[in-house]
C-alpha cells in the first residue's frame, strides 16, 4: 500500500471559494471519484445571493452532493426541481456516450446564509450504456461506534448499505469524531481510498492532515506495513473509495469521456445548442448559459 499527500487548490465557482482536492497533476481519481470540491463552510453577506451557477452541461459522469451545511436548489433538463438540505444527496446521471447528456443549475434559495458541501463527481464506466437520471437520497444509514458518529452516503461499510445508485464498486462515508482516538478504516483489497479532512486533524503514519487535505491509499491489496490513523475531538473526515474503472478518463471543464476527440464533440455540441444535453427555460432568472471553452490543444496530442 502506497500513501499520498495533496492540498487543495482555491478556486471560485458559482461565487463561493471552494477548495479542489480532485483532479490532482498527479492523481487524476480515486476509483472512479473524478472530481472533488470541498465547499466552504461559507457565511454569506446579507445582501449576497449565495451559490449561483448558470445552466451547464456534464455527460459521462453523475455529480454527487453531500450536504453539510445551508441549502441548494438543484434543477435540470429532465424537469427534476430538488431542494437540498443538510444530511442529504442529490445524485445526477449525465449518461454515457456521445448521444448522452444533461445540463443543470444550482442556487442558494432565498434567506439562506451558509453553505457547507462535499461536491464530488463520479466518472461513469463509458463501455456500459446509461441513461440521464436525477436521484435524492433524503434520508442515509447513521449510526454511532466506537466514538465515531458514521453517515453512509454511497456504497456499503462496517455491515451497513446506503441506497444510492452506482454503477462500479464505491464507498463514502462521513465520519465525526466525539474524542481524540486512534481508529480503523474497513477496506476492500480492490478499492482505493481518499481521507479528506473537512475539520480538525487526522494523523496517518504520523504524518498530519489539516483540514483541505487529502491522504490517498493506493495499492490496498498489497498490505505490507501498518495503517496507524489518529484523529483530534471534533475532527470530521470523509472517507473515499472505489474500485478503478476499466478504461482511462479525460476532464475538461464540466465533461468526462474515455477520448480527447469525445470532449471535443461534447463542447461543439453544447455550445451548439445539442438536444443531447436538454435544456432549461430561464426567463425571469438572474442565471445565464454558461459557454463550454475550447479544448486546449494539449489534450490533443
Ligand atoms: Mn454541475
Amino acid at each position: 500500500m502506497s500513501i499520498d499527500k495533496f492540498e487543495a487548490k482555491t478556486k471560485d465557482v458559482g461565487g463561493i471559494p471552494v477548495a479542489r482536492l480532485l483532479p490532482q497533476p498527479k492523481r487524476r481519481t480515486i476509483g472512479a471519484w473524478c472530481f472533488l470540491d470541498h465547499a466552504g463552510p461559507s457565511e454569506f453577506d446579507e445582501d449576497s445571493l449565495g451559490l449561483q451557477v448558470g445552466l451547464h452541461p456534464h455527460c459521462n459522469l453523475q455529480t454527487f452532493t453531500w450536504m453539510l451545511e445551508g441549502e441548494v436548489w438543484h434543477q435540470d433538463s429532465l424537469g427534476y426541481r430538488q431542494l437540498i438540505k443538510p444530511r442529504q444527496v442529490n445524485l445526477m446521471t449525465a449518461g454515457t456516450g456521445n448521444q448522452r447528456g444533461i445540463s443543470h443549475t444550482e442556487q442558494t434559495p432565498e434567506g439562506v446564509h451558509d453553505l457547507h458541501a462535499v461536491q464530488l463527481w463520479i466518472a461513469l464506466p463509458m463501455n456500459k450504456e446509461i441513461e440521464p437520471n436525477f436521484e435524492h437520497y433524503p434520508e442515509l444509514p447513521e449510526w454511532t461506534e466506537s466514538g465515531i458518529d458514521y453517515i453512509l452516503t454511497t456504497g456499503s461499510y462496517l455491515g451497513h448499505k446506503a441506497p444510492t445508485t452506482q454503477f462500479s464498486e464505491l464507498v463514502g462515508v462521513d465520519m465525526q469524531f466525539k474524542q481524540a482516538q486512534v481508529f480503523s478504516i474497513e477496506k476492500q483489497p480492490h478499492f482505493e481510498y481518499g481521507i479528506l479532512v473537512l475539520k480538525g486533524e487526522l494523523t496517518v503514519n504520523g504524518i498530519k492532515y489539516c483540514a483541505d487535505e487529502l491522504a490517498v491509499l493506493s495499492d490496498c491489496a498489497n498490505a505490507t506495513g501498518e495503517l496507524d490513523l489518529f484523529a483530534t475531538e471534533g475532527t470530521h473526515l470523509m472517507l473515499l473509495g472505489g474500485e478503478p474503472l476499466p478504461h482511462p478518463t479525460v476532464i475538461w471543464w464540466n465533461f468526462v469521456a474515455d477520448t480527447a476527440e469525445n470532449l471535443v464533440k461534447a463542447v461543439e455540441d453544447w455550445n451548439n445548442g445539442h438536444a443531447r444535453f436538454g435544456d432549461i427555460n430561464l426567463d425571469g432568472t438572474i442565471l445565464t448559459r454558461l459557454r463550454a471553452p475550447e479544448v486546449p490543444s494539449k489534450f490533443l496530442k
